[in-house]
């Protein structure tokens, strides 16, 4: 199978059909072997209704429904692990993203990269609440992770298979994919795509996402610099704290000695003991990353390289 789309549903029952039409639309003349993957995150309206009879028409859609809502990220790994084709292209539910560009993202996989994220480079959404955070959401992840990309939040995007088996997600992982599959030797490119304003339903998420993204985006620059070596950043700022409390403590000394400064009136006493007291826990917290470390990789098997090819081997 060549291709396999992704789509979260909560609470879109009046996008479902005009979605299902536009898919089939755009991709009925390009001679795709295709599925569409479905994935019912706990709607609360009519949307599951919906969906199973879009199913019964047409077999090349397949329908998860989740218990509760588990979140969009949960979603589209629960879509990642049942789709069957070559290349993954997620994409929103309420017609925001267009099908349309689908050739376009799979004819840039077949110019050999792994992933293809989309920009929609003219947004229709707010700009207070929605682009404005999201532009400083995106110079931020480009900086921290080194992959530069206009737009993480795009959920149009398309990813060779492999790519995403070496990804696991969790918490709003979704739009970290990019960067942590350039991790693991993925080539990333990225390409234009077109937005639409969303007619019917309502965004599921406000500006308090930004925390959530802001967060994230701390575990995922940890995941990939220094998750195989906590010792290496704990370590050093521990050093650092240690080497500036001995100094302060140095300080203490000599204006005790010299210009009669009582040590217990003064206040780089107390910072002193601050360094010391957080150097050594510092130390102590890279330490135990390394042992978390030791456990993350080992219990799972998980090597600490990925090969892209293997000649002559296996
Ligand atoms: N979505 C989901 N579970 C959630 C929230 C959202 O499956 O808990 C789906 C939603 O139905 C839509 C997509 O994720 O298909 C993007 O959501 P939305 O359009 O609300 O986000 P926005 O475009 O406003 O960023
Ligand atoms: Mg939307």
């Amino acid at each position: 199978m060549d291709l396999s789309i992704v789509i979260p549903i909560y609470n879109e029952e009046d996008n479902i059909l005009p979605l299902h039409e536009r898919v089939s639309g755009a991709l009925a003349g390009s001679g795709f072997d295709y599925e569409l993957i479905l994935v019912d995150d706990g709607s609360s309206d009519g949307s599951f209704a919906l969906l199973r009879g879009v199913a019964e028409r047409d077999r090349r859609v397949k329908v998860i429904r989740f218990r509760r809502n588990f979140g969009q990220t949960a979603a589209m790994a629960a879509g990642f692990d049942a789709a069957r084709g070559r290349v993954i292209v997620p994409m929103d539910g309420d017609l925001q993203n267009d099908p349309a560009d689908i050739p376009m993202l799979l004819a840039k996989i077949d110019e050999g990269y792994d992933v293809v994220s989309g920009w929609r480079k003219d947004r229709k959404d707010t700009f207070v609440n929605r682009r404005l955070p999201s532009i400083i959401a995106n110079g931020l992840i480009s900086r921290m992770t080194g992959v530069h990309l206009h737009d993480y939040g795009c959920t149009l995007k398309a990813y060779r298979r492999e790519v995403l088996e070496g990804v696991n997600l969790y918490g709003e992982m979704h739009r970290f994919v990019p960067a942590l599959a350039s991790q693991v030797g993925a080539r990333v490119a990225e390409l234009p795509v077109r937005h639409h304003p969303r007619l019917h339903g309502t965004s599921k998420y406000g500006i308090s996402r930004t925390m959530r993204v802001v967060l994230d985006l701390m575990t995922v620059t940890f995941l990939l610099s220094y998750s195989t070596k906590p010792i290496q950043l704990f370590g050093k700022w521990g050093i650092y704290t240690i080497l500036a409390g001995f100094v302060t403590g140095g300080l203490t000394l000599y204006m005790k000695l010299f210009e009669g400064m009582s040590m217990n009136r003064n206040p780089l006493l107390t910072l002193t003991a601050f360094l010391l007291f957080g150097g050594v826990q510092f130390i102590a917290l890279g330490l135990l990353g390394e042992l978390n470390a030791r456990t993350y990789y080992e219990a799972q098997a998980k090597p600490i390289y990925v090969v892209r090819e293997r000649i002559n081997l296996e």
